[in-house]
């Protein structure tokens, strides 16, 4: 029989890299898709045909409601979310709505229409914020640095309490950065292999960061969406900490993708307090062991390195094609 999935998020990086997967599997995929005035597909253009669309959003749970009843699901992927932490300063009550509340509406709407359905959170390592322990696993306790991070910690606990409290499979993943060339410009990796490529091509002289010495354990986003799909297959829900057990500094990142194509990092960036964070994340690592043990799941199939060349690759198309 055909299995169904409900992605919320399926314009983004996570979802629509689920949205390639659960199709290679033969799911019929239903994408929660909310009204912007431009329609935001570049993700997913190449499987647009194949996404059975539901009109929605997040923060109305009548419209959850009715995505459910017509998904009627097997699986939900709640990817959605006001995902920057540098906005969630900035916009710290929408961030609190969409990225933290909205996970209760899904909640509620699956409860209400569909309490059988298989729920994935998309919870994630700023839940860690300023590290108590160095690796953070399952069982670390969280310190959030940001309104993402508090609102993420919300999301996660509430996905506990709706297991524990009508015995629903839900799982909360807790994924470390992961990064592709459909990553959003504004996080740094990609504002970094972005600018590397214009650097390249000529068309720029210099790139503004902020914290060079922060320090990520950056994934490849394709490897960890396999994870989520795992989860959601198992005996019994539960939550996982996905991650490579690797970090590199920001810094360490400029090396690797400048040097990918001949330059010297050191000539092209600059550091601009304008990109400082109010609080940061020094340092996250995390330790996938109980993914790799109880999943069967691994790390590091796409190595950093491989990673960062790839991401400057993809770039360097994509300006060369904008510019001609
Ligand atoms: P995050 O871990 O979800 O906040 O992912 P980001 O890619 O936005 O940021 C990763 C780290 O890079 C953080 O510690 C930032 O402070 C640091 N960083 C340094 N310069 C920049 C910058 O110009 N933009 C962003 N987004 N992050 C920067």
């Amino acid at each position: 029989m055909t299995k169904s999935a409900l992605i919320t998020g399926i314009t983004g990086q996570d979802g629509s890299y689920l949205a390639d997967l659960l199709l290679e599997k033969g799911y019929r995929v239903f994408g929660l898709r909310r009204r912007t005035s431009v329609p935001i597909l570049e993700n997913i253009q190449h499987i647009e045909k194949e996404i059975e669309f539901i009109d929605g959003d997040l923060m109305d749970l009548s419209s959850l409601i009715h995505a459910v009843k017509i998904a009627n699901p097997d699986e939900v992927y709640n990817l959605g979310a006001q995902s920057f932490v540098g906005t969630s300063w900035d916009q710290p009550i929408l961030t609190g709505q969409v990225t933290a509340l909205s996970v209760t509406n899904m909640l509620e709407a699956i409860r209400i229409v569909k309490p059988s359905a298989r729920y994935y959170q998309a919870s994630s390592s700023e839940m860690f914020g300023k590290v108590v322990e160095t690796p953070q696993k399952e069982s670390t306790p969280f310190y959030p640095r940001s309104p993402y991070g508090v609102a993420k910690v919300y999301g996660h606990w509430m996905t506990v309490n709706y297991r524990e409290s009508y015995n629903m499979y839900a799982c909360s993943g807790i994924l470390f950065n992961h990064e592709s060339p459909r990553r959003g410009i504004e996080f740094v990796t990609r504002k970094i292999t972005d600018a590397v490529a214009r650097i390249k091509l000529g068309l720029q002289n210099e790139l503004r960061l902020g914290n060079l010495d922060a320090l990520r354990d950056w994934g490849y986003a394709k490897d960890y969406v396999e994870c989520m799909w795992l989860m959601l297959q198992q005996d019994k829900p539960d939550d996982y900490v996905i991650a490579t057990g690797e970090t590199h500094s920001v810094r360490e990142f400029c090396e690797i993708a400048f040097g990918h194509v001949g330059l010297d990092y050191q000539k092209y960036v600059v550091t601009d307090p304008k990109f400082f964070r109010a609080a940061e994340v020094d340092l996250l690592l995390g330790d996938p062991s109980k993914a790799i043990n109880k999943l069967g799941w691994t790390p590091q199939k796409t190595t950093f390195e491989q990673l960062v060349h790839l991401m400057v690759d993809s770039d360097l198309g994509k300006v060369k094609r904008i510019s001609n």
